[in-house]
């Protein structure tokens, strides 16, 4: 018996129907969970006629497979589905949510059909009830989730859509917590969810995992604690702690990406926070590193309430790439991106584009926003305006690829993402791999999914055979480097921890002890990135499916240019395509970057291979 309940609950709304699902050993000891167990019933499921506002696209919310497991950091949650970016779409959250769904005896929901009127869900231990949610729809996530709570069990945890979920923006996300807003932020989940008419999920579960052996877990976390000393910073000032490091390594992105240094950097730094509008520090669901940083808003329409505070990709997004250094309008454009539902880094990068694209004379109707460098209340306005499809925003709610596919072919040098999400808040100028990172990643252009570039950045991460930091300027290496950390990262959403848990140098013998102790399996560090690399694969093979090549893994005009700032752009250009030259290798997939049969083969992905013609 272990903590594991090897059972899925499928809710199928148009039908109001309900039904548990079972699955084996076997396959979690393939997938373990999260994305990967999530990716492999996405991919079952694939049919060409599928487009991601099509009622029977799934939406899955899947535990690791250590979520709701007294480990440090053991809290994640996955959401995966077809994105509105007609790509494999995946986001993550720490948080309590996930943990109480686990508790609910269910560890994980797969959500299809189209609900007729507006609806929210309400898990427990017994099934699901399907609710009214007609009062709620049109609210923002904060309110929702006070209503859900008091019409459900004060004590349940809500994950919520906003008004950018319901009007289908591309850029929409699904927020737990309410105010302490968790965010499963990234490929637009949040749309996918608003196209079924569900407004909010709802759980609340008392069944706490069962573990075959505490005394393995526990050792195994006693001899990890001192390792907490590397995450310091963290602790003490969140996220924003790097801000000031950031800039003077001169990866902080400034006024989109055209700048590599800003002196107000550290007006909008962790110590600034933390000295002028911290409540108090709080983690998520196990965790001692407790990074969250509660802070008061102190102006404007979220004056005097208390929530999460923003995190570096935040305060990038609002602050340095639009020239904007008021703390306090970056409190407000946290909470409003969280309370609209909106992923605030492709929101940052959008709101970016369009002052640029109003600067240079690209962007006709202005709606009445004065789009300046700087001018944080016109970009509040703006992201209201996103959020609701209204005036503006109906031209930009879906990203900057398709804005720019409004507004001209110009914009397209800074309209910058891969696959249509918009890029990270850091510049590859001196760590290249994190725009080939961007390129590959499965979801579009995120940081999360490789990371590579921070053993650029000088952290070492052995695990993944990386003892030492590597030169963040050559290409050399970079295509293994970003396939070994993309298939590392992949172990961590499936297994449900924290990525932050790499920084406390989390080795593959802790993970593996975890393991033991939970399930009982014997695991070696090998076994646990063969499991990162078949979920990499699967969900590559999904995106094969609609289309994704080569022509796909790129980056924007603008990326190419900083990867040799100064220099001619066809420098950077070689750079990056010899860089996925050495990353389709490294992988084993053909030129065009399909993967070939013989690695899926040997990743005993023989289904997928039939999925994409390999016989
Ligand atoms: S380190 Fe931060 S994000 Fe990660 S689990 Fe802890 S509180 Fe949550």
């Amino acid at each position: 018996m272990s903590g594991i309940s090897y059972r899925i609950l499928e809710i199928d709304l148009s039908s109001r129907q309900s039904k548990v699902i079972e699955y084996g050993e076997e396959t979690l000891r393939k997938y373990f969970g999260g994305s990967g167990l999530g990716s492999s019933i996405l991919l079952d499921r694939f049919e060409p006629s599928l487009d991601p506002f099509h009622p029977q696209n799934p939406l899955i919310f899947m535990t690791g497979l250590l979520t709701g497991i007294p480990v440090p950091c053991g809290c994640r949650i996955s959401i995966c589905t077809q994105s509105p970016l007609r790509i494999w779409g995946e986001a993550n959250a720490g948080g309590y949510w996930g943990p109480e769904l686990k508790f609910t005896g269910f560890d994980g929901l797969i959500i299809s059909g189209q609900a007729k009127e507006p609806s929210y869900l309400w898990v427990t231990p017994e099934g699901v009830e399907i609710r009214k949610a007609g009062a709620l729809w049109g609210k923002g996530t904060f309110e929702t989730t006070g209503k859900v709570l008091a019409e459900t069990d004060p004590h349940a945890r809500v994950a919520a859509i906003g008004p950018a979920g319901e009007n289908l923006s591309f850029m929409a996300a699904v927020m737990t917590g309410g105010p302490e807003a968790r965010v499963m932020a990234r490929s637009g989940p949040g749309a996918v969810m608003g196209s079924k008419n569900l407004k909010a999920v709802a759980v609340k579960g008392d069944r706490k995992p069962a573990i075959v052996d505490l005394k393995i877990l526990q050792e195994a976390t006693k001899e990890f604690l001192p390792n907490l000393k590397f995450v310091e910073g963290l602790s003490r000032f969140g996220t924003a702690s790097v801000i000031e490091s950031k800039e003077a390594a001169g990866v902080l992105p400034i006024k989109n990406f055209t700048q590599f240094h800003w002196d107000k950097a550290s007006r909008i730094g962790g110590p600034a926070l933390v000295a002028g509008f911290l409540e108090k520090h709080y983690g998520c669901f196990s965790c001692p590193i407790r990074c969250g940083k509660e802070v008061k808003g102190k102006e404007g329409p979220y004056a005097g309430v208390v929530g999460h505070g923003p995190e570096y990709e935040t305060l990038s997004a609002f602050g340095s790439l639009i020239l904007n250094d008021d703390l306090n309008s970056l409190i407000h454009l946290n909470f409003l991106c969280n309370d609209l539902g909106l992923d605030s880094m492709s929101a940052g990068i959008t709101a970016a584009f369009a002052i640029e694209a109003n600067l240079r004379g690209y962007l006709r109707e202005k709606d009445g926003l004065d789009l300046q460098w700087g001018n944080a209340r016109a970009v509040g306005d703006l992201l209201e305006k996103i959020a609701r499809r209204q005036g503006i925003g109906a031209i930009l709610a879906d990203g900057v690829e398709k804005a720019s596919q409004k507004l001209g072919k110009e914009t397209e040098a800074f309209a910058l993402h891969s696959k249509g999400l918009e890029v990270s808040l850091s510049n590859p100028t001196p760590t290249v791999s994190l725009a080939l990172s961007w390129a590959t990643s499965n979801r579009g252009a995120c940081h999360l999914e490789g990371f590579s570039h921070q053993v650029e950045g000088g952290v070492p991460f052995a695990e993944a055979g990386y003892p030492k930091g590597v030169d963040g300027i050559s290409g050399e290496g970079k295509g293994r480097l970003t396939a070994r950390m993309q298939d590392y990262m992949a172990v961590f959403n499936a297994l449900g921890l924290c990525k932050f848990l790499l920084f406390a140098r989390l080795s593959h013998d802790t993970m593996c002890r975890w393991i033991k102790g939970l399930a009982g399996w014997d695991l070696t560090g090998e076994n646990l990135m063969e499991v990162g690399e078949r979920i990499y694969n699967i969900k590559r093979a999904y995106n094969v499916l609609l289309g994704v090549d080569a022509e796909k893994d790129r980056v924007a005009p603008r990326i190419l240019e900083n990867l040799r700032p100064g220099k001619p752009i066809s420098e950077g250009r070689k750079l990056f395509f010899d860089m996925r030259r050495d990353y389709y290798q490294a992988r084993g997939w053909d030129a065009n970057g399909i993967p070939k049969k013989e690695k899926l083969i040997s990743l005993r992905l023989e289904k997928a291979a039939k999925k994409i013609g390999l016989g």
